[in-house]
């Protein structure tokens, strides 16, 4: 197994392998860039099928957040964790106080948060041997609703004012009345992006592959049912995708007629090229990674004293992000991805302006 020469090695400044023989924990650590600051990123525990899954994983991932952390505009750098294990079978209390440890003996190098495979309350576990862990804080929420944590109401928030700039980008408008949205994934993220869409004033079409969540937004929100991947088809304005990866891809960018893909679901694109794929349909394409931050936004917040007023202020700060990539795409002619990850280099490479908000 190559390291430093690995494909996506992409001159990471850290990494990690840690092995403790009495909890049988096995994880790596990844800091892609930490010029911001300390690398903040979630820890995510999966069965990989070998170790060589585990580091393409894990350095993809640790890349993705120091674009996502700079584009925010946060003094974060990027960085994150994957445990090697099924969550169901071999997590244990000893196994994550275990990975505590090692995370204090980095010395907030890196900082962990919840992901696929780990809750807030493993987290808070890993709490009990360092400080170095993020997102496990009840606060009171941006929204004036009591938080336990969960950055999914942010992300939501953040997702919605994005739109709104995309929409008003291309459509050239700036109220969402009867704006005609497709909703893929109705879960955390997608059920609250539903919600702030329907006060607005928009028309709901939803999709996912649980019923009673469809059922929801059909009851409480007078959305309209679709079946499978009919959703990304529809006759609509705007395309939500808020479930999975890889879902903008050769066959559904074909068939998309919305004029407008906005949602919260990481790694949409399956290929790199389908940003250009999506710019040559004449598709606006907001770029995950910069439409999604307002989760890590409010999680940077937590440690810099819950201050919900200013965490919905720096949310709102995705929609100029997004507007001033959307207007450099237009005149340059470029795919809006690749404007996204200019602008993010611009702030985390040397000789870049500090952002707003210092981590301690
Ligand atoms: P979630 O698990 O709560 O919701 C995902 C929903 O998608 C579920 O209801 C699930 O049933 C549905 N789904 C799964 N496969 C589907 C399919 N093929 N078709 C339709 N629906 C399907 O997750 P979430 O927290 O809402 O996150 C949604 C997306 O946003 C994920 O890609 C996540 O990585 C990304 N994201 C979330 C946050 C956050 O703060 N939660 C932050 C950044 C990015």
């Amino acid at each position: 197994m190559s390291v430093f020469s690995h494909p996506e090695f992409d001159n990471h400044q850290h990494l990690s392998f840690v092995s403790d023989e009495e909890t049988g924990l096995r994880a790596i650590v990844a800091v892609h860039n930490t010029n911001r600051g300390p690398a903040l990123g979630g820890c995510r525990m999966f069965p990989y099928a070998s170790d060589e899954a585990a580091l393409r994983d894990v350095l993809r991932l640790s890349r993705g957040m120091t674009y996502k952390s700079a584009l925010a505009n946060l003094d974060l750098g990027g960085g994150k964790s994957v445990i090697i294990g099924d969550p169901r079978a071999h997590k244990s209390e000893a196994l994550l106080e275990a990975m505590g440890r090692f995370l204090e003996q980095l010395g907030g190098l890196y900082i962990a948060a919840e992901d696929s495979g780990t809750s807030v309350a493993d987290l808070q576990v890993m709490g009990r041997h360092t400080r170095h862990v993020a997102g496990i804080a009840a606060r009171p929420g941006f929204d004036g609703r009591h938080s336990n944590g969960d950055p999914s109401p942010a992300t939501a928030y953040g997702t919605f004012v994005g739109l709104k700039a995309a929409v008003a980008h291309q459509l050239g408008r700036s109220d969402l009345e009867g704006l005609k949205v497709a909703v893929q994934g109705i879960g955390n993220v997608g059920y609250r992006l539903a919600q702030l869409l329907s006060d607005a004033g928009a028309k709901l079409w939803v999709h996912d592959i649980h019923s009673d969540a469809v059922a929801r937004a059909v009851d409480e929100l007078g959305a309209t049912a679709v079946a499978g991947d009919e959703i990304l088809g529809l006759n609509v304005d705007v395309v939500a995708p808020c479930a999975l990866g890889a879902v903008l891809n050769d066959q559904s960018i074909a068939r998309l007629q919305a004029r407008v893909v906005a949602g919260a679901a990481n790694n949409q694109l399956e290929l790199a090229r389908h940003d250009q794929a999506l710019s040559q349909r004449g598709i606006l394409y907001a770029p995950d990674f910069v439409i999604n931050a307002g989760g890590i936004i409010d999680v940077c917040y937590e440690r810099n004293g819950h201050d919900a007023e200013a965490v919905r202020r720096h949310v709102e700060t995705i929609g100029d992000t997004l507007g001033e990539i959307f207007a450099r795409a237009s005149l340059t002619q470029q795919p809006t991805g690749v404007i996204a990850n200019r602008l993010a280099e611009e702030r985390f490479k040397p000789g870049r302006e500090k952002g707003d908000l210092q981590v301690a």
